[in-house]
């Protein structure tokens, strides 16, 4: 699925407006588009007059200390492999006391903090140069991303929806292998605002069983398709085991960002998204999309870190 997300100061404002009259229907507007056919990307070919990639096996992207002893030669090596401008930067030690995570202005519902409900945030609280990289729905299943995000020791955190991963579940499985956290984006990726609470449930809680059968663990992140959500969402995604429902304040394309705030820039903590596409949906392969990730972040001075790791 297709998500355009506006980018304008007046984001928040609706959703404080939305918040009042109970609508809340939170969040940035969005425009879908259909979903297309995942193509078979070609391998990535090494530059030329390099020989081909023959690197030990990574470590997994969960071991931090792993990733970090990892030699800055190597990882300089891995990055012209890449096609990157420059390696990417190793990101901070994890926090030894968690910041406390709460619903980005505007984007809370009625008894959020009452009755502790999943919250909706943007940006992770921190002062580090971080961000975090977060993909979704599932559709294509690129073998070369996996191996340039091993090979890169770069961390994210996949939302799949059922309808798009059900085509290879394996492909997840080998994502999880390497470390990588998979949680819940529901089974159909509906608009769920436009459902009762006992169809949002059917969505966010048949998701946590597919994720629990096919994967073995049941997640503890949502992503509410399209960033829509109200309060049926949240308090749904509680009770089936949700403890936080992150959405994003970048998205990456293979050709673009788009940006949530109106400063149009990043920010310490930002959760980034963008999506398991390949040419069949834009201009350019999964590894295509990382290059164009990791070039600006690490330019501007930020490294990747792992989600997981501050929640
Ligand atoms: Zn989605």
């Amino acid at each position: 699925m297709r998500v355009v997300v506006q980018n304008d100061k007046n984001g928040a404002q609706r959703g404080r407006v939305a918040v009042r009259g109970g609508l809340a229907l939170l969040g940035a507007a969005a425009v879908v588009s259909g979903c297309t056919a995942p193509a078979r990307d070609p391998d990535v070919r090494p530059a030329a007059g390099r020989q081909p990639h023959q690197a030990p096996p990574a470590p997994r992207l969960d071991d931090y200390d792993a990733r970090r002893s990892t030699d800055r030669a190597a990882l300089a090596a891995a990055a012209r492999r890449w096609g990157l401008d420059q390696a990417p930067l190793t990101p901070p030690r994890p926090p030894a006391h968690k910041p406390r995570i709460t619903a980005r202005a505007g984007f809370e519902v009625d008894g959020q903090e009452e009755l502790g409900l999943p919250p909706v945030f943007t940006t992770i609280p921190t002062r580090q140069k971080v961000v975090f990289l977060t993909i979704d729905d599932g559709a294509e299943k690129d073998p070369a991303f996996l191996r340039m995000m091993a090979d890169l020791k770069i961390p994210y955190t996949a939302f799949l929806s059922n309808y798009l991963a059900k085509g290879d579940y394996g492909y997840f499985r080998k994502m999880q292998s390497q470390g990588i956290t998979l949680n819940n984006h529901t089974l159909h990726h509906p608009y769920l605002p436009g459902l009762s609470y006992a169809e949002q449930r059917d969505e966010i809680c048949g998701m946590q069983d597919i994720m629990e059968e096919q994967f073995g663990k049941r997640p503890t992140l949502f992503r509410p398709p399209y960033g829509n959500y109200n309060r049926d969402t949240l308090v749904a995604a509680k009770s089936c085991g949700i403890k936080y429902a992150p959405i994003w304040d970048e998205e990456v394309f293979v050709d673009h960002w788009e940006y949530r705030d109106w400063d149009r820039s990043l920010h310490p903590g930002d959760i980034v998204l963008t999506h398991f596409r390949g040419r069949s949906d834009w201009d350019g392969t999964m590894t295509d999309m990382v290059r164009r990730f990791l070039n600006k972040v690490t330019r501007e001075g930020y490294a990747v870190a792992r989600l997981e790791d501050y929640l």
